[in-house]
């Protein structure tokens, strides 16, 4: 039964998929427009991250290389939509903070938050910040390639679990770190991103030997 507002009316029910982007492919694309889909969201808005302080040690593209490369591939999809929100804080980009943020993008009680992202994040979501408060917010809708064996998923807390629903992908075989692994070793990456995420990438130079 569709969720009710406390003014009678149907709740929005709006996709937040997360992600460093680096870059974004069509694993990404797909899983949005599955759990768009599937579980009948309105639209589903990309938020790619800002300071990835969660991956201290690793070199990532800069914020404005991801965020343009999440825009190109978005662009022709009308239920997606990019946020800039964890781009623009200044402080590190916590999923908590920027569900309670967009909350009030919206009149209170009209929206019910679907926060999306790999199942491999999600496995890890004790290790992020008020990580009970999250699914006071939202739902979690974690994604992952078909036949992987979410063994981690049963240790997570009750209010967590009772909160998650868990997508399979095919095309999530596909892997940020493959394409850039791919880019620099000249090898080709057409068909696992948007052509113009592509282009992007070769235009800036990205993800060449000791480019990243
Ligand atoms: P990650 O560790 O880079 O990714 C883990 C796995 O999930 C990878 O296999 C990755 O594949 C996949 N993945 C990531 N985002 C995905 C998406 N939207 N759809 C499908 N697969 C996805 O994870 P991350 O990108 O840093 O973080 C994912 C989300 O969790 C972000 O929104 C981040 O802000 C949030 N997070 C929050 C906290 C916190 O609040 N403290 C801490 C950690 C993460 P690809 O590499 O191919 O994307």
């Amino acid at each position: 039964m569709p969720l009710r507002s406390s003014e009678g009316l149907r709740k929005r029910k709006i996709g937040v998929m997360g992600g460093t982007f680096d870059p974004i492919h069509f694993g990404h694309l797909v899983a949005g427009e599955e759990a768009c889909f599937s579980l009948g969201l309105t639209e589903v808005v990309f938020v790619p991250t800002g300071d990835p302080f969660h991956k201290a040690g690793r070199t990532i593209s800069s914020a404005e290389h991801r965020y343009t490369m999440t825009m190109l591939a978005t662009l022709d999809n009308p239920h997606f939509r990019i946020s800039r929100v964890e781009i623009d804080r200044e402080t590190p980009s916590h999923t908590v903070d920027t569900l309670r943020e967009m909350r009030h993008w919206y009149p209170p009680g009209s929206v019910e938050f679907y926060f999306i992202t790999g199942l491999d994040a999600v496995l890890d979501i004790m290790a992020w910040k008020e990580p009970l408060e999250i699914p006071e917010l939202c739902r979690i809708v974690a994604v992952s390639r078909p036949g992987f064996n979410p063994k981690g998923l049963d240790d997570l807390p009750e209010t967590i679990r009772e909160n998650l629903v868990h997508l399979e992908i095919p095309l999530l075989a596909i892997s940020s770190t493959e394409i850039r692994q791919r880019v620099s070793n000249g090898q080709s990456i057409r068909y696992l991103a948007p052509w113009l995420v592509e282009q992007y990438i070769y235009k800036n130079a990205m993800y060449f030997r000791n480019g990243w």
